[in-house]
């Protein structure tokens, strides 16, 4: 199923299994994150419904190296540039199963390319498009959202959702990293939540600052951190 957010912007959702993938069209096409292996007959199916071609697409990004998000890179990676954080490129190219997770779905574990190592602040730039990469561990190390800085819209992968949910810190994951990438992300002017599961929203800076608060609690010493950061 597809949905059509505004005009060159879509989110397209597959199986439970896999997360969302946004389509952004301009002079090169972009796919953010590529759902698992064996949903890419769907993907392929749903951008066709858009009118484009899985050849189409010019640049793929993954938010992070899970299996839930790379798994579609195998058929697009002969045509498509592929981008993840340096730190999730390693371990998509190397296929560190520990992190990726790819057989837990019996996915090919590798055989993934990464073309372009990403690091914090850099920018992915079509005529349409001004991606900045903002670089959160913590859900996993190789951890990154994308902030389109003229739009105001936050691709925000498995490390903010709706409602303030939480991700579960996964191997190679930190609970301390994960709290300072969303003290990162709270002061961002965000009109618009695009996570790679779950609901969209508008309300991007409360949903920061419930799920700032709801990962100081599962330290163990969350009463001291509240108090330093001036939350009780
Ligand atoms: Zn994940």
């Amino acid at each position: 199923m597809y949905t059509e957010i505004f005009h060159g912007l879509y989110r397209i959702e597959l199986s439970k299994l896999s997360s969302s993938c946004y389509l952004l069209l301009s002079n090169r096409n972009i796919l953010i994150d590529s759902g698992t292996s064996d949903d890419f007959p769907l993907l392929k199916q749903e951008l066709s419904k858009i009118g484009i071609s899985y050849k189409d697409i010019d640049i793929v990004v993954n938010t992070h190296e899970h299996f839930d998000h790379i798994g579609g890179n195998l058929y697009l990676q002969d045509s498509a540039h592929i981008m993840a954080h340096r730190l999730a490129a390693v371990k998509i190219e190397y296929g560190d199963d520990e992190v990726t997770m790819c057989r837990v779905v019996k996915q090919d574990v590798v055989g993934y390319k990464v073309n372009v190592w990403l690091n914090n602040t850099d920018i992915i730039k079509t005529d349409d498009w001004f991606l900045k990469v903002i670089y959160t561990p913590g859900h996993t190390s190789g951890c990154m959202c994308l902030y389109e800085t003229r739009k105001k819209i936050l691709f925000s992968g498995d490390t903010v959702f709706a409602n303030g949910t939480l991700s579960a810190i996964l191997n190679s994951g930190s609970l301390a990293e994960y709290l300072n990438s969303l003290q990162k992300l709270k002061n961002l002017d965000i009109s618009l939540l695009l996570p790679a599961h779950g609901k969209i929203s508008e309300h991007a800076r409360e949903d920061i600052e419930v799920s700032i608060i709801d990962n100081i609690k599962r330290f163990p010493d969350a009463k001291y951190l509240l108090k330093s950061i001036g939350i009780i």
